[in-house]
């Protein structure tokens, strides 16, 4: 946290030494003064999915940041209770809810879970996501079906479900995790990019709706991400789009979660509506 008296005072000896001072929030600071950027003290967050890979990194990156956590996932007990061990370590308060995301009272659930242990939340983060890749010709319905339950559906279950707090509090934080595949279509992919399009447009739309009552809702679109969602992917495939991408590798789960983290935060209060791309430039739009 700010320590407002010795800001205060750093301000003044300032004004009296007739340096320019610069307003942020209701603090006046000197034009040098650095601040602690991304400070979630005191803030609770839901994340879904967040027994494993990208999900798990939000999840101990909001942590570090001084969040408490709840996070929901489907089916991998033993993974959830390392996480929960890990917050635990970090020295937040933390829930796991066994949820499915396809589940409309499974969203109410967690979120019900994270206002009985925390008593209030600040932040979603819609990370539940599957793939079911196949050639549109070869694509089950189920398999589209699927897809855009968990990826898309689930994300607008739980964004119902936090509103009402969110708007009571009047203030919020809603980030889906979407995808390039999303942004520019990918072969083989046509259930996950439909659903990460949609999104980007749930997205959009959040945002509009509540952005009166403080609360921004934005996107997070990763490029390619070293997890299981991705280990089965041919080595051919994994050095073409190497090739494509300009940093020219795979993103760490760190780095999209520190994108999370920033959009979470009060530094991110003017930013809403939008889609930040964390993946070493493969889609520049
Ligand atoms: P992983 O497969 O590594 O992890 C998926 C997580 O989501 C797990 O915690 C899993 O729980 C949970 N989950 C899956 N289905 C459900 C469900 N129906 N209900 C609740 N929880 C569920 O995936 P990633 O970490 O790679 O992906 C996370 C997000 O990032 C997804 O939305 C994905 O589309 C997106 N993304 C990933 C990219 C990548 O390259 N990896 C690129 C772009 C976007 P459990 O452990 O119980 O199975």
């Amino acid at each position: 946290m700010l320590d407002k008296s010795r800001l205060d005072a750093r301000g003044a000896g300032d004004a009296a030494l007739g340096r320019r001072q610069r307003i942020v929030g209701r603090t006046t600071l000197p034009a040098t003064y650095t601040a602690p950027m991304i400070d979630l003290s005191g803030k609770s967050a839901v994340v879904t999915g967040g027994s494993r890979g990208i999900g798990r990194a939000i999840v101990l990156r909001l942590a570090e940041q001084g969040a408490d956590v709840c996070f929901s996932y489907r089916g991998n007990i033993e993974a959830a209770d390392t996480v929960l061990a890990q917050v635990g370590a970090i020295g937040r308060r933390r829930r796991a809810v066994q949820a499915d995301a396809t589940d409309p009272a499974s969203a109410d659930t967690v979120v019900k879970a994270a206002l009985e242990e925390f008593g209030k939340v600040d932040i979603l983060v819609n990370n539940a996501g599957i793939t079911r890749d196949d050639l549109i010709m070869r694509m089950s319905p189920e398999a589209f079906r699927e897809v855009l339950e968990t990826n898309l559906f689930g994300a607008f279950y739980a964004t119902k479900a936090v509103t009402r707090p969110m708007l009571k509090a009047r203030s919020g934080r809603i980030i889906n995790i979407t995808s390039v595949s999303g942004q520019a279509g990918q072969m083989g992919q046509a259930n996950y990019s439909a659903a990460k399009a949609g999104l980007i447009g749930l997205t959009k739309a959040t945002a509009r709706e509540l952005a009166s009552r403080g609360i921004t809702c934005n996107a997070v679109a990763p490029g390619f991400v070293e997890t299981e969602l991705t280990s089965g992917l041919p080595d051919e495939l994994k050095q073409q789009i190497i090739e494509r991408t300009p940093l020219a590798r795979f993103a760490t789960v760190e780095e999209i979660a520190y994108a999370v983290a920033f959009l979470a935060s009060e530094e991110a209060a003017y930013i809403t509506g939008q889609v930040l791309a964390v993946d070493g430039g493969l889609v520049m739009m």
